[in-house]
């Protein structure tokens, strides 16, 4: 097996080993999750600086190390210096990165996941979109095989369920609530009929849409509920994002 390969990646994050080097958390859709070590990446005189910042898409070439892989090569197939250039573009970034990356297991192929990241930064970096986290937090449900119920109460069938409850798979019924799941969160018509649209949109649809205040919050709420249950590792950014922002 050859001690070095090379494979499109998206740098998740990075945090420095030493004076001089680096830890890169990576997404590759041929590789899924994985850290490698890049010496000397911050000093000045290293070719790398400037080239491996989050968010940023490369092709690199790696040597197998005894425990971390290095880069030692990589030029950038696509930069994204928007999503830094204000607070809130920054923050929905770094949450879908956490989010994506977090549900990505490590060494396993994910070319369905690296697209929707990369679309999901793609669209951030043009402009704001509001309900962006959102419909990755959908896609990334039914990706992952954990599309929550919209249309009828998950446990019994029923019409008009008034309730989202994560454990028991997504809307419930009154009925069902008192019986079953006595924690589930109220979901509202309009609230509802905007999840049910947001499964069905392309990212684009999202950028134009509006929800009253209320239903936006119960939205957020049961996605919130939904992605806590099935992906509990990926949610510390999302808390960062909502205590500063108020939003998203
Ligand atoms: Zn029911």
């Amino acid at each position: 097996m050859s001690r070095l390969y090379k494979t499109l990646f998206l740098v998740l994050k990075r945090r420095p080993l030493g004076e001089a080097d680096e830890i890169l958390s990576l997404l590759s859709p041929q590789r899924g999750r994985f850290e490698a070590a890049v010496r000397g990446s911050r000093r000045s005189a290293s070719p790398l600086v400037g080239r491996i910042e989050p968010f940023t898409e490369l092709h690199g070439l790696f040597a197998r190390g005894r425990s971390l892989a290095h880069l030692t090569q990589a030029e950038i197939h696509r930069a994204r210096p928007g999503l830094n250039r204000d607070l809130d573009r920054l923050l929905s970034a770094s949450y879908l990165v956490d989010l994506v990356g977090g549900a990505s297991a490590p060494g396993e192929p994910c070319p369905e996941l690296y697209g929707l990241l990369v679309q999901a930064l793609d669209g951030l970096e043009i402009g704001p979109v509001p309900f962006l986290c959102r419909w990755v937090e959908l896609r990334l449900a039914d990706l992952l095989g954990y599309a929550p119920q919209l249309e009828v109460c998950a446990l019994c069938g029923g019409r008009d369920p008034a309730w989202f409850s994560a454990p028991s798979g997504g809307t419930i019924c009154r009925g069902c609530r008192c019986a079953e799941s006595p924690e589930g969160t109220a979901l509202s018509p309009p609230a509802r009929a905007f999840l049910r649209h947001l499964r069905e949109c392309r990212m684009e649809s999202a950028r134009r849409v509006r929800l009253p205040l209320q239903a936006t919050r119960e939205v957020e709420r049961a996605l919130q509920d939904h992605l806590q249950y099935h992906f509990p590792q990926s949610l510390r950014s999302r808390e960062v994002l909502r205590s500063l922002s108020g939003t998203s």
